[in-house]
């Protein structure tokens, strides 16, 4: 049974929180992503939904892209992604 996060469109639609962004802002949920991030880069996603870097915010949305392999990041091979110019953004 796959437990990771629902894909958008899995999500019940009569779900109050089903809108652009589910679970923004809660809290117990940014809990349960952080279980799922390996120990040594949760500070990183804890930078990024603080809204303080936008550095943490690149390097965590391209550590979750590349199944939190750092070294994967910056052998990416998408150059038509948007973040690709910043991926290698040193924290
Ligand atoms: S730049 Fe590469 S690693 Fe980062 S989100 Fe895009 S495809 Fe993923």
């Amino acid at each position: 049974m796959n437990e990771g996060p629902l894909h958008p469109d899995d999500r019940p639609e009569s779900s109050p929180e089903s809108t652009i962004c589910p679970q923004a802002d809660s809290e117990a949920a940014r809990r349960e992503r952080l279980a799922q991030i390996p120990v040594r880069q949760r500070s990183i996603f804890r930078r990024a939904w603080a809204g303080r870097s936008r550095k943490a915010a690149i390097r965590a949305a391209c550590l979750e892209c590349m199944g939190y392999q750092s070294a994967e990041v910056n052998r990416c091979t998408a150059p038509a992604c948007p973040l690709y110019p910043y991926r290698e953004a040193r924290l």
